[in-house]
């Protein structure tokens, strides 16, 4: 018995005809890059998001989606960007790739998510944005802040990157994660909750005249073919990561809804299993849809130990993140030290995430709890 950490081929099985199908057309046609594929996709995200026609941007990464939101909104060395060090690399590393500063604060316990109130108190006539992460697949409850950083004239960038999909009732009204600030930067990495066949990423703006920004730097700044306003970088979304992402988003609210499913029981599992004592499931905010694009315990002990045994029985659990970003050697001269983020530096230590994708079923949920089961002989 061997279950991975995640398992791409199950979802795979039920589009294949669909994608081979379409993936035949563009080969026919031999235009790759962005073009009507692109434009397709682009129109329909933006329906799912609500979001007006033109809105929607698709690029080469998730990273680049970030480094585009980031030039967009005219960041320059000096500036200072608030953001979270429990994320992904790429978060911080497009901040620093610009000359910006990563100004790093704690995180929740319970929720992984940036510390709203601890970023509000950050901020400085430097700031430039805020830059928050959905992290796992669950909004941050932004509307909390949004207004003191709007007051200061600083920008909001989401990192949608693990939140496509995921939304948040606010006022008895839905907000979509990537869509509550100015810019919001989606991945399409393969593993992402959307994920295409190779990078592929997005970056949407309500304001339309940001979004033509956006699209003109993904094109090396031109508007019109060979002339230049500002200097760009090639970061192009390719038809056949649209078509297949285009066909995955049909699918996408069925699949996001799988994953709650799953994460359901889990809850249900742990409660009876008396694992209580020794790890803790992940919190979900009143009014928050989380997706889980990853679920993630906190072991209280051991997590290590733990997670060495459930692989060799051949269960795929993984940590997310072992190192928080505040300590990564490339940032050493921003200067922070062990003990500065102290709930982020925890759940360095504590995190674990289990298996959770669409088609994953209850019984391979079962073995993995009697997996940990065994470890803790509870
Ligand atoms: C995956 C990810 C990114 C980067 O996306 P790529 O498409 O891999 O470049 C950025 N931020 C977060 C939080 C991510 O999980």
């Amino acid at each position: 018995m061997s279950i991975p950490i995640l398992d791409l081929r199950r979802s795979f099985e039920e589009i294949k005809p669909e994608v081979f199908k379409r993936l035949e057309k563009i080969f026919d046609e031999q235009n790759f890059i962005l073009g009507s594929e692109v434009k397709t996709f682009e129109r329909h995200c933006e329906r799912y998001l609500e979001l007006p026609e033109g809105a929607a941007v698709g690029c080469a990464s998730g990273t680049d989606a970030l480094l585009l939101a980031l030039m967009a909104a005219d960041v320059h060395e000096g500036d200072e960007v608030i953001t979270t060090p429990f994320t992904f690399f790429a978060t911080s590393g497009a901040v620093a790739r610009l000359g910006a500063k990563p100004v790093f604060v704690d995180v929740e316990p319970d929720t992984y998510n940036i510390n709203l109130e601890q970023a509000v108190s950050k901020i400085n006539s430097r700031t430039k944005i805020f830059l928050p992460v959905h992290l796992f697949g669950q909004m941050c409850a932004l509307e909390k802040v949004k207004k003191e950083f709007a007051d200061k004239n600083i920008k909001i960038v989401e990192d949608t990157a693990q939140a496509f999909g995921s939304s948040r009732i606010v006022d008895g009204k839905i907000e979509r994660a990537g869509t509550v600030g100015d810019i919001g930067c989606y991945s399409f990495f393969p593993t992402k909750n959307l994920g295409g066949c190779g990078d592929g990423g997005m970056v949407v703006a309500r304001d339309l005249q940001t979004a033509e920004r956006l699209a003109r730097l993904r094109v090396h700044g031109s508007g019109t073919t060979y002339y230049h306003d500002e200097i760009g970088i090639n970061s192009r979304l390719d038809a056949i990561q649209a078509a297949v992402l285009d066909i995955k988003l049909k699918y996408l609210e069925a699949w996001n809804e799988q994953r709650t499913q799953i994460a359901d029981y889990y809850k249900l599992l742990f409660k009876a299993s008396g694992l209580h004592e020794f790890v803790t499931p992940p919190t979900v905010l009143e009014g928050n849809r989380h997706i889980y694009h990853q679920y993630v315990i906190r072991v209280h002990s051991r997590r290590d130990e733990l997670m060495n045994f459930m692989n060799e029985n051949g269960f795929g659990v993984r940590v997310y993140y072992p190192l928080s970003l505040h300590l990564q050697p490339c940032f050493k001269y921003l200067g922070y030290k062990e003990g500065d983020f102290p709930v982020s530096e925890a759940l360095t230590r504590e995190v674990l995430a289990l298996p959770v994708f669409p088609g994953l079923k209850q019984d391979e949920q079962e073995q993995i709890i009697d997996c940990m089961k065994k470890f803790f002989r509870a």
